[in-house]
């Protein structure tokens, strides 16, 4: 605790113990990294800053404000249960791990997160940073097995100070406005140590025990090295970004996503391009865009300065530019024609795909901060 009161990053979350401010940052965390979830809490903080003003909002609303973190399902099921609460439990969250755990999106990771921060709950917390702390500091193999984590479970509750806090922790409360140093939730801060401490020190490939706190008791010390990742998968993707001029207003063509599709449902993106349509073009934008573990290594189109590779004089090239975007928007399948040409000033009212909102940034038709959301 000394070590993780020096040490603890100032994350925005941290500086409130409301349940609702930690329920939102917790699901965000939620294999999305820190630094990726700081902006667009903030933001969606500004937006929908109590669980009553996030269940009035509507799920377009939300998506928005979501935008850019993926896993939008979570989102969906943050706004279904921010109504519940506020329609059969008078906007209150409830205050244990069991009760939490039945709400829609609210995982037993999740859960014991909220009740031992927000509440003070002797419950251990157990997310991947806290499993590796104890395998190595027990010496145990890291295996896949129920009894594997059942025995890191009962090691790391068996290392939760015993003992509530006295602090009684409602929304809008600070936590005394000074972060964990100033706490007295015992439960919480343990808890939010030791994921700290994996997060910085314990690291997976190269852990930095000459400034661990814990190395006197641990048993291995560096040895304990995390078992290979799986191993990433590279997939090629194309889409086309079309643009027109309508008056002094700017718009380009989106596609919307089938509100049944399995993957990000009802979201809008750039209309994708089947790749032996682009081949022999040469595309406005390269890009790199990571899903769990495949990297999508995606060309961009621009269906008014698509030429092919080898150019000649420039009248020539004119000619076949404007042949490569018809030929290009004749390529948008025609199975996915829920295209919609959109203003540019409204994309960010818009619940766009990360990719999506990258490319537009990266190619300026979007801004890249601040996104407006609509009131
Ligand atoms: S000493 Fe090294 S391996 Fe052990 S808990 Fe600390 S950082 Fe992890």
């Amino acid at each position: 605790m000394a070590w993780y009161r020096e040490n603890a990053r100032a994350l925005p979350w941290r500086e409130t113990c409301g349940p609702y401010r930690i329920w939102v940052a917790e699901v965000m965390l939620q294999q999305t990294r820190v630094a990726a979830v700081v902006e667009t809490y903030n933001e969606f903080m500004r937006r929908f800053p109590t669980l009553v003003s996030l269940a009035l909002a509507t799920e377009l609303e939300v998506l928005v404000a979501w935008s850019g973190l993926g896993y939008y399902n979570r989102a969906r099921l943050l706004h279904k249960a921010a109504q519940f609460i506020v329609g059969e439990r008078k906007g209150r969250l409830p205050a244990t791990a069991a009760e939490l755990h039945t709400l829609p999106g609210i995982g037993e990771y999740t859960a014991a997160a909220i009740a031992s921060i927000a509440f003070g709950e002797g419950v251990a917390v157990v997310d991947g940073n806290v499993e590796r702390v104890v395998l190595r500091l027990t010496g145990r193999a890291s295996e896949n097995t129920a009894a594997a984590r059942g025995f890191v479970r009962a090691q790391a509750q068996a290392l939760l100070p015993q003992g509530r806090g006295t602090a009684s922790r409602r929304e809008g409360q600070s936590g005394g406005g000074a972060g964990p140093s100033h706490s007295d939730n015992p439960a919480g801060d343990h808890n939010q140590a030791m994921m700290e401490l994996g997060a910085t020190v314990c690291l997976p490939r190269a852990p930095r025990c000459s400034e661990c706190p814990v190395r006197e008791l641990c048993r291995t010390r560096g040895e304990h090295l995390a078992p290979a990742r799986a191993p990433q998968r590279s997939q090629p993707a194309a889409c086309l970004l079309d643009l027109r001029k309508r008056g002094p207003a700017t718009e380009v063509l989106l596609e919307r996503r089938p509100s049944d599709a399995s993957v990000m449902p009802a979201m809008y993106e750039l209309p994708p391009l089947p790749l032996e349509a682009v081949e022999g073009l040469e595309p406005a934008l390269r890009i790199r865009h990571a899903i769990t573990n495949t990297n999508f290594y995606v060309q961009v189109f621009s269906a008014r300065h698509t030429a092919p590779a080898s150019s000649g004089s420039r009248a020539s090239t004119g000619k076949r530019s404007g042949a490569a975007a018809q030929v290009l928007r004749g390529a948008i399948p025609s199975v996915a024609h829920d295209l919609h040409w959109t203003r540019t000033t409204r994309l960010a009212s818009l619940p766009l795909t990360g990719l999506t909102r990258k490319v537009l940034q990266r190619l300026k038709v979007m801004e890249k901060h601040r996104v407006a959301l609509p009131e």
